[in-house]
């Protein structure tokens, strides 16, 4: 039972659904919600072979991996259902699961294939998690928390990653219609919008290394040093547990106080 510490029950008795789990700001999240005391966390992903590796890290009594592919509607409500089977109900869920931009592409040549790739996962994907998730806390009569990974660039626009920055916008707007219509069954629905950070995902976007990466994104910040998955996973933490009772409908930037390039 690796990465759990005990005297942190922020968590105590929950279960919880991470979406691109198996690596950077997901990974991180799990493992942060195990050391928080949540009795289960789900790892839905398609890299198989990583979400198993980090579910067994865990141990099989706190974690289980599960196969979604976040664009299939038969997948993610299968996700939800093995969940409740599994551990009997559902408190929180990260719809995280995200990709970068498949090209380059600036408003002049928008590319609409790459577009609706790249939104079949960050939107599409990211509405039926927060669909079945949702039904499974109102049918369950549970007061959950549901948390999407928005993006910086939702509000900053992006250079070269327009469908990107679209993509990210369009989760603030799922988010805001989900916390208005959940919060009567006291389910809350908020975002992260973390700043540049060192994961596979950029590490592939930009062609570099994770460490390489890492120092691109030095002077990214305000605050001394760069921003790591474990502050993101903060503040993922503080949205799904009852610190943040009555936060619902909101957008919590984590860049420590980005700096445009330039
Ligand atoms: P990552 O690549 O390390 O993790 C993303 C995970 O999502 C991967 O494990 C991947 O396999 C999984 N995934 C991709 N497509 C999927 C699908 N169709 N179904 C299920 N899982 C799928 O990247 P990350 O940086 O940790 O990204 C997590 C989230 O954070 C994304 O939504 C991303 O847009 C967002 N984000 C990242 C940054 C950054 O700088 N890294 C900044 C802002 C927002």
């Amino acid at each position: 039972m690796a990465n759990t510490k005990p005297g942190k029950n922020k968590l105590e008795d929950k279960v919880a659904i991470v979406t691109g789990g198996a690596s950077g700001i997901g990974e991180a999240t799990a493992l942060l919600f195990v050391e928080n005391g949540a009795r289960a966390v789900v790892i839905a992903d398609i890299q198989d072979e990583k979400g198993q590796k980090l579910a067994e890290s865990i141990g099989k009594d706190r974690s289980t991996f599960i196969h979604c592919d976040v664009t299939d509607e038969n997948q993610v409500q299968s996700l939800v259902e093995s969940t409740l089977q599994l551990y009997g109900k559902l408190d929180i869920m990260f719809c995280n699961a995200g990709i970068c931009s498949l090209g380059k592409q600036t408003v002049l040549d928008f590319d609409p294939d790459l577009y609706e790739k790249l939104f079949a996962v960050n939107v599409r994907g990211v509405a039926l998690t927060l669909k079945y998730a949702a039904r499974a806390m109102v049918e369950g009569g549970v007061k959950g928390s549901i948390i999407c990974t928005a993006s910086v660039a939702a509000n900053l626009g992006g250079d070269i990653y327009t469908d990107y920055s679209m993509s990210k916008c369009a989760v603030l707007g799922l988010v805001k219609s989900a916390s208005v219509q959940l919060g009567p069954h006291g389910i809350r629905a908020n975002s992260i919008s973390p700043g540049p950070v060192a994961t596979p995902l950029m590490s592939n976007a930009m062609g570099m290394s994770l460490e390489q990466v890492e120092k691109a994104f030095e002077s990214t910040s305000a605050l001394k040093g760069v921003l790591k998955v474990k502050h993101v996973a903060n503040a993922v933490l503080f949205l799904a547990c009852e610190d943040s009772e009555f936060i619902n409908g909101h957008n919590l930037i984590v860049d420590g106080g980005f700096i445009t390039p330039g």
